[in-house]
């Protein structure tokens, strides 16, 4: 990252090192990607601003920080990142930003990471348990830094984790009548989900969303769909349909989003998606696929 260290640099020639933060009392928080956002937003409440770095509806693994990301770092009270698994470039802009004070808290801190093939599986969020321990640990860093109203983060901790246990209640049921629990993915991101329910994922493409599936993979996955006599596969909006679509049609299947919930746009937010919204959208999907083969 030899390049950001240099553009910071420059910016702190042009603005002098250590810009003060703003004379608001508000907890000056930057995030990554969406899911990190509401979550902060969640607990915090009208105590923090929340700015997130990655673009709008951005993709989470291909994410190279700019130079203006680590600009705002460098201001900031909290950075609040999943995992050095997904935002690998997370240490990076902590070090650039040169900020003293700046405290971070890595939300998947005392997850048990996934190994599979490709190394350890960044997508942690997507089990409603984790979620739970991402937002105490988030948390934990404002009763920290704002003391003060402590109370009122864990009040705001206890609802929607309240909302997030009846969610996962409805998993449990939801599922319940089903022995057959596999499911056809795009890209293996659903691993913490399948664990914590006995749901069994093939992917097409593995576990980044980089680059799109080969032959191969398309093959592969068209036999598998064939001999388990799949009926219903998931495609995920951000990533190309196109391939999807194609296996569909091959396989006489139909396609049903399955969300990772990682780039969800302000434009699905002014619509009324949320973390919870989709994970419940992603219940109902689930739950139609295997009604189908069970
Ligand atoms: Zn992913």
């Amino acid at each position: 990252m030899k390049k950001i260290s240099i553009i910071l640099s420059m910016i702190f020639l042009l603005t002098g090192c250590n810009a003060p933060s703003n004379d608001s009392d508000k907890i000056e928080i930057y995030t990554t990607f969406y899911v990190m956002s509401e979550f902060a937003r969640v607990i915090g409440g009208d105590h923090v601003v929340v700015t997130q770095l990655l673009s709008d509806g951005g993709d989470a693994h291909n994410y190279e920080p700019t130079s203006q990301n680590i600009a705002n770092v460098a201001t900031g009270d909290l950075f609040i990142y999943n995992s050095d698994q997904l935002e690998h470039y997370a240490q990076d802009i902590i070090e650039s930003s040169g900020n003293d004070r700046l405290k971070v808290v890595m939300a998947a801190q005392g997850i048990e990471l996934i190994q599979n093939d490709h190394g350890l599986d960044p997508h942690t969020w997507l089990s409603l348990k984790n979620a739970k321990i991402e937002l105490k640990n988030i948390l934990d860093a404002y009763c920290e830094i704002d003391n003060d109203n402590a109370d009122y983060y864990q009040s705001n901790y206890d609802e929607y984790v309240q909302e997030l246990e009846d969610l996962d209640k409805s998993y449990e049921q939801g599922l319940a009548p089903f022995v057959n629990r596999e499911i056809v993915v795009e890209h293996e991101a659903f691993a913490y989900l399948c664990a914590d329910y006995g749901i069994v994922q093939k992917s097409v493409t593995g576990i980044t969303s980089e680059g799109e599936a080969t032959a191969n993979q398309i093959k592969s996955a068209v036999d598998y769909i064939n001999s388990e006599q799949i009926k219903v596969i998931f495609y995920q909006e951000e990533l190309n349909e196109k391939v999807m679509q194609t296996i569909a049609q091959e396989t006489r299947t139909e396609l049903l989003p399955l969300s990772t919930i990682a780039s969800l746009s302000s434009e699905d937010v002014a619509a009324g998606s949320d973390y919870l919204s989709v994970m419940r959208q992603n219940l109902e999907n689930i739950v139609y696929a295997l009604d189908q083969i069970n």
